[in-house]
């Protein structure tokens, strides 16, 4: 931590940010806006390991502890002329609080406070930066949970979850965050204070909600929400399946899906990432694809569903295995496996997409042929575990072996050009849970056409100075900022 340097030509601004959120609460070393400088972005990752950094690094980080602050904060951004970065807990994978000219990082996470929670409505109020997991933890201990629980619940914030329009493990029961969040407060690029107040529902125009879940930092800072919570079932009780096929699987999760089923969690592997899960079960070596299911809910009713899921996924040619696959999955299942690989060199990256059930099968042989096409020796494996009844998320881990950067990037970029590519020739969209940051700017306008226009001319409207997290989900790029990725 250090004081403001009063010599530096951004002093103004800077004391300006000192007397909203004290002097304490303004970061300038240079050690921490390198940290700063990029979020678990692989891209960022591989440039970090060889010395660099994606982008920029900010000009300082504040650290505001309440809604004023923010405001004032966005005030002075406009009244001094500096760009702002809204900043949870900086576990973002495309990029989205990377500075790409130099901007102030607004670290939310002393808004931390778990504010109410309302037991006769069902609903949560709280703060944009509070961790996930204590959140989590906090509605646990009264007997609820947030339904919310993705893989990277304890490393971000709530507001990050709403911010990135994220996805959790239990998501087919619960839904997708967009499904949780029934009210919040953010503060407009200008200062202004908005809040939509939480209610069950309403039919006053379109959804002001669905404006800020997904915004990525870009139209507004969020600074609570009000979610949807749901009381701790009474049991959670899972059933490891294999399947002959991929197909197979995947047609036994849409069967379940349509018959309006609602297990908690649904995950199928792809006979690569099956066989590490499934090692010393026999059954797999007949039937390759592992299948997870989980049901919730009155005892009565997790029977009663996983009775008829079981009758479906014996159609499928499903059947029942050892539950050792479950066991460790529930172990390891907020654990993260990227960091390790990445610190040995490889090239590791995941790309979730989401695709109709017609062609999800066409999708993943497509992809896979276009990754080993582009280099044969590397790892290419997918699951599926957010599904609809409409279609699902394809979850691709890929991983390219140790070689220099100049290499690897090459054939990174290649990867992600083929695997979003393909998925939109597959009437797909290029991204299911992870958002769109800085890294899918690329492939934002093929995704959105004249909707990227629309999203243009709405930042335009709240944000026409462009202060506001500029250059990310294909908006914009503020004058004199860098481009980040292979594009
Ligand atoms: C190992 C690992 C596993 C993951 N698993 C999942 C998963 O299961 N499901 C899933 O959905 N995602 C997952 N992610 C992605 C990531 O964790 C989520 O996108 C998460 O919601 C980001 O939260 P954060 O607080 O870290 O946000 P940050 O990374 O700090 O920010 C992400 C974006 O949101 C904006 N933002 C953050 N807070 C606010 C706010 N209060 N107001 C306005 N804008 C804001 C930022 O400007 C930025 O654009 C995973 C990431 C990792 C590294």
């Amino acid at each position: 931590m250090s004081s403001v340097p009063a010599s530096q030509g951004a002093a103004k601004p800077l004391s300006r940010i000192a007397d909203i959120v004290g002097a304490q609460n303004l970061l300038i070393d240079e050690a921490t806006l390198r940290q700063y400088a990029r979020d678990r972005l692989p891209f960022g990752i591989f440039k970090h390991r060889s010395g660099g950094l994606p982008g920029t690094t900010p000009v300082a980080v504040a650290r505001p502890a309440s809604e004023d602050e923010v405001a004032a904060l966005l005030e002075a951004s406009a009244a001094e002329g500096f760009r702002v970065i809204p900043f949870g807990l900086g576990s973002g994978v495309l990029g989205g609080t990377i500075p790409l000219g130099g901007e102030v990082m607004l670290d939310l996470t002393r808004l931390d406070k778990l504010v109410s929670i309302d037991e006769v409505n069902g609903l949560a109020t709280v703060q944009a930066g509070m961790n996930g997991w204590d959140f989590e933890t906090a509605l646990n201990a009264a007997g609820w949970t947030s339904g919310h629980l993705p893989q990277s619940i304890k490393i971000s914030t709530v507001g990050g979850w709403a911010a990135c329009r994220g996805g959790g493990q239990a998501s087919s029961r619960y839904g997708k965050i967009e499904d949780i969040v029934v009210g919040l407060k953010a503060v407009l690029p200008d200062g202004r204070k908005l809040e939509v107040r939480p209610v069950a529902r309403r039919s006053v125009g379109p959804s002001l909600i669905d404006l800020f879940v997904g915004s990525e930092g870009t139209l507004g800072v969020i600074t609570e929400l009000t979610l949807r919570i749901f009381r701790k079932p009474e049991v959670e009780q899972g059933v490891v399946l294999a399947f002959p096929t991929v197909e197979a699987a995947l047609s036994m999760a849409r069967r379940v899906m349509q018959a309006e089923l609602r297990p908690q969690v649904v995950r199928i592997y792809d006979e690569i990432e099956s066989r590490d899960r499934t090692k010393g079960i026999a059954l797999f070596s007949e039937k390759p694809i592992l299948a997870i299911l989980v049901f919730s809910g009155s005892r009565n009713t997790a029977e009663a569903e996983e009775r008829d899921a079981l009758a479906i996924a014996e159609q499928e040619g499903g059947t029942i295995a050892d539950d050792a696959p479950l066991r460790h999955w529930r172990e390891v299942r907020y654990e993260s496996y990227s960091a390790k690989w990445q610190a040995a060199g490889y090239f590791m990256d995941t790309i979730e997409v989401c695709c109709p059930w017609s062609t999800l099968p066409d999708l993943y042989e497509k992809a896979r042929a276009a990754a080993l096409a582009i280099r044969a020796d590397m790892h290419f494996g997918a699951h599926w575990s957010h599904v609809y009844a409409e279609g699902a998320c394809q979850y691709m881990t890929i991983r390219l072996p140790p070689m220099p950067d100049a290499e690897g990037l090459v054939l990174h970029g290649k990867l992600w050009d083929a695997i979003q590519s393909v998925t939109l020739a597959c009437g797909g969209s290029i991204a299911h849970h992870h958002g769109a940051g800085v890294f899918r700017n690329p492939w934002m306008r093929d995704e959105l056409g004249t909707g990227l226009d629309v999203l243009q001319a709405i930042k335009d409207a709240l944000d026409p100075d462009n202060r506001l997290n500029p250059g990310k989900l294909g908006l914009r790029p503020a004058p004199g900022t860098v481009a980040v990725g292979h594009r």
